[in-house]
């Protein structure tokens, strides 16, 4: 379908990108990359009076790594990440989920802040944020507030964004070097939004044991989720082959996927014990048996 008939701006600053956010009271609507807003035009799912083209403002396409952790830009696109070859030491899980986004061609437009305030219940972007307790820097008429991710996506699509209000960054803490971490998921298509993803990580005590275990999924409820009943088992266990299967089963029942056009939610239910298993495997460089 062609696009509606609308008014497009392209602010120079921040400053004026908000204000003309305020003054048109939630009809207009910021674009960013367009990988998800031009399709939702045509649909008709959205339909703004003006086009906030974000694009030239400056310092929002910066990705600065430092000891307090490692910020991105909202006009990040997954393609620098992609490229950024320190980002593969300074947060490799980050860099892991990243490359399974989408296509060629979108990689090079989408951005880390359009996926965040888009908030696909299957994308990776919220999901790692979710899992790495990441904080969102947010700019509006009143200010600058900072949103944990825990807090910030509220369902399909929703968010606690104020119709005037721009993300202007994503802080994922400080990464560990010697962390174990691994991610998994499963599409349909190489590219193609994630039937279910797993991502987890955990820092092992001197003890040998699991600690500080983190584990999140995508895909699986109308946003990216934590299960903190999988890594309260995780934590204290010396990780095995009886531990990941033992997790791995209550993964399963921690979550309780509905069924859509793509899969039934029992088929997504036993993708997270499978990837969970497969994650927590290559972390602990632990070879798992065949299933009988
Ligand atoms: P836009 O489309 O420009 O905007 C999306 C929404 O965010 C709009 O509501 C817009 O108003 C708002 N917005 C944008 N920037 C900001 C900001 N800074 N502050 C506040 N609001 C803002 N994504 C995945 O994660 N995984 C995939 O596997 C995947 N596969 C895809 C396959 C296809 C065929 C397509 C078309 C897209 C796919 N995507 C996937 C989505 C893609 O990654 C998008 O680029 C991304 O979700 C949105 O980024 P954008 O910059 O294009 O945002």
């Amino acid at each position: 379908m062609k696009l509606p008939s609308l008014d497009y701006t392209c602010p120079a600053t921040l400053t004026e990108a908000i204000a003309t956010l305020a003054a048109h009271d939630g009809a207009a609507k910021v674009i960013a990359g367009g990988q998800s807003l031009m399709p939702m035009l045509a649909f008709r799912l959205a339909a703004p009076k003006l086009l906030v083209d974000i694009g030239r403002l400056p310092d929002l396409n910066r990705i600065d790594i430092s000891d307090d952790g490692i910020d991105l830009g909202a006009l990040v696109t997954w393609r620098m990440i992609e490229r950024d070859t320190r980002l593969a030491r300074a947060h490799p899980l980050l860099a892991a989920a990243i490359a399974h986004v989408a296509h060629y061609q979108i990689r090079n437009r989408g951005t880390v802040g359009g996926s965040l305030a888009h908030a696909d219940p299957a994308a990776e972007m919220p999901g790692i944020a979710v899992t790495c307790d990441a904080v969102l820097t947010i700019v509006g008429t009143n200010g600058t507030r900072i949103v944990p991710a825990s807090t910030f996506f509220l369902g399909n699509l929703e968010t606690v964004l104020d119709p005037d209000e721009l993300i202007v960054s994503l802080r994922l803490p400080p990464w560990r070097r010697e962390r174990r971490w691994g991610f998994a998921e499963f599409a349909r298509r190489r590219g193609d939004f994630a039937m279910t993803g797993v991502a987890a990580y955990y820092d092992v005590d001197p003890q040998g044991n699991i600690s500080d275990a983190h584990v999140g999924v995508i895909g699986v409820a109308d946003r990216a989720v934590r299960l903190t009943d999988v890594e309260k088992a995780l934590n204290g266990q010396r990780s095995g082959v009886e531990l990941i299967r033992q997790v791995a089963e209550l993964a399963r029942g921690a979550v309780d996927p509905p069924d859509d056009i793509h899969a039934e939610g029992a088929y997504r239910r036993e993708l997270v014990g499978v990837l969970l298993e497969r994650v927590l495997a290559s972390a602990g460089d632990i070879a798992m048996p065949e299933a009988a």
